[in-house]
């Protein structure tokens, strides 16, 4: 049994004003596992609904229908309370590190307040020991960490400080989406190796979520990429980068992609113009930027095809 299941998963939103109202579907009946101990990658430019499905996975959002399952059990429709226990064991690491901790609050404090509130430590001593595990896992030590304010250290620093945090309770699963993209271009790789790592030491999956091939390359298991709203192409990394078969991963692959800086985890969907008119359009939604699109792909959208084990969606490779 997988570890995770996304099936059919849509989100559909209304964009415009009142006089222009459009329903743009954010994410388009997409289904992917991640098994236990793996690490499952979501790549692909911004807009493309990569941010909004890891958001429902974890219950910030809701999904227009589809179903999420974890551990076997449908997760997308439970109890508040339930979702509190649940993110214990599904921990979230995302863009900002700055923007996870309060600047005026020492950092060690979130450490110790989540170990007492979840009756995971009930001593100093305990408390202590376990953040000098946690930390020690992500190469930061206690003595560099105590009695600090956020801007007491890098962003390389705070990031890895945050993974630690998530891994306080000893989750099954990170949803890191675009844990390093706003860390030093020097530090990243050595960031982003650090959940190969946790997945080797602790056994944790990771659904890893950016618009940087080159690190998902080197950490994935599995990848999907993503473009407006749909898995495009769906395998093992290896095959999928090194051999693209999509004409959008193929261009994806030749690009270097921007995250979006100003993206926030608590603002709705924001689309340019021409990521709209994309995600509106009919037939296959890569037709209009696709140099061998054909007659079909303009009215009908491509199903899923098997090739060598990866699934793609586009009509080349039909028959
Ligand atoms: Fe290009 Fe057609 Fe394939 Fe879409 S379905 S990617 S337009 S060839």
């Amino acid at each position: 049994m997988p570890l995770l299941e996304v099936r059919n998963l849509t989100k559909i939103f209304t964009i415009g004003n009142v006089f222009s109202r459009k329903k743009v579907i954010a994410v388009d009946n997409i289904s992917f596992d991640v098994e236990e101990s793996e690490i499952f990658t979501i790549a692909g430019e911004s807009g493309c609904g990569k941010t909004t499905t890891a958001k429902i996975i974890l219950g910030f959002e809701e999904a227009t229908s589809g179903e999420i399952v974890y551990k076997g059990k449908r997760i997308d429709h439970i109890h508040h309370r339930e979702r509190r226990e649940l993110l214990k064991e599904m921990q979230a690491v995302f863009q900002n590190p700055f923007s996870t901790f309060n600047p005026l609050r020492k950092v060690d404090r979130y450490f110790y307040e989540t170990l007492y509130n979840l009756g995971i430590a009930d001593t100093k001593e305990k408390a202590d020991e376990i953040i000098k595990e946690k930390l020690a896992a992500v190469g930061i030590s206690f003595e560099e960490f105590v009695e600090k304010y956020p801007n007491e250290f890098s962003g390389g620093q705070l990031q890895r400080i945050s993974i630690a945090r998530a891994l306080l309770t000893n989750p099954s699963i990170l949803i890191a989406d675009e844990p390093v993209s706003m860390v030093d271009a020097s530090l990243r790789m050595s960031i982003v190796n650090l959940f190969k790592d946790l997945k080797d030491k602790y056994g944790v999956s990771v659904v890893y979520i950016t618009h940087d091939l080159t690190t998902a390359y080197y950490i994935s298991d599995r990848i999907a990429i993503m473009f407006r709203g749909s898995i495009v192409e769906i395998g093992p990394a290896e095959k999928v980068l090194m051999e693209p078969r999509h004409p959008y991963t193929q261009l994806l692959k030749e690009s270097v992609p921007e995250p979006d800086p100003n993206r926030k985890w608590n603002t709705r969907i924001n689309l340019s113009e021409t990521e709209q008119s994309e995600y509106l359009r009919q037939g296959c939604k890569f037709s209009g930027r696709c140099p061998k699109a054909m007659e079909i792909c303009k009215r009908e959208s491509p199903p899923y095809f098997d090739v060598g084990g990866v699934k793609v969606k586009c009509f080349l490779y039909k028959d």
